[in-house]
């Protein structure tokens, strides 16, 4: 059994954009990827936490980021983190036109449509790592 490939969403508090971020990783890492993914809290990681900085360092990451600022992906590659790909749901969108998301403080059908098309993407990513494959 490989390592986990950690999926490590972006916090997004306030944007519907990172709430799917952040339900597109746990579908992934709870379901469709179980067992061969986990994820950790990226506050955990920006506020210098020993273990979470060496899990990043030691383990392949994914970073999912709502929007162009791209909170998870910088701060991995901040911590030096083997960061082997990378997902913004802005990107997704314009892939998506007619899901943009209303609510923002829960998921309505376009959000949830969104999600799972990301967490597809994600698991699809993961296939390709653990083959070996790296294009992105
Ligand atoms: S990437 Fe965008 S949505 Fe995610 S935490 Fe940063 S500012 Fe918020």
């Amino acid at each position: 059994m490989t390592d986990p490939i950690f999926i490590i969403p972006c916090s997004g508090i306030g944007k519907a954009y990172g709430t799917i971020s952040r339900e597109a990783t746990y579908c992934v890492v709870e379901d469709l990827r179980k067992g061969e993914t986990d994820t950790l809290c990226l506050s955990l990681l920006v506020s210098g936490d020993e273990e979470t900085q060496r899990l990043v360092k030691s383990h392949r990451c994914i970073a999912i980021d709502g929007c162009p600022l791209e909170c998870a992906k910088k701060n991995l590659e901040f911590s030096c983190a083997k960061l082997t790909a990378n997902f913004r749901v802005i990107d997704l969108l314009k892939e998506h036109r007619k899901l943009k998301p209303k609510s923002i403080t829960f998921l309505d059908k376009a959000g949830r449509e969104l999600t799972k098309f990301l967490a597809d993407k994600i698991a699809l990513k993961v296939d390709e790592l653990n083959r070996g494959e790296t294009a992105s």
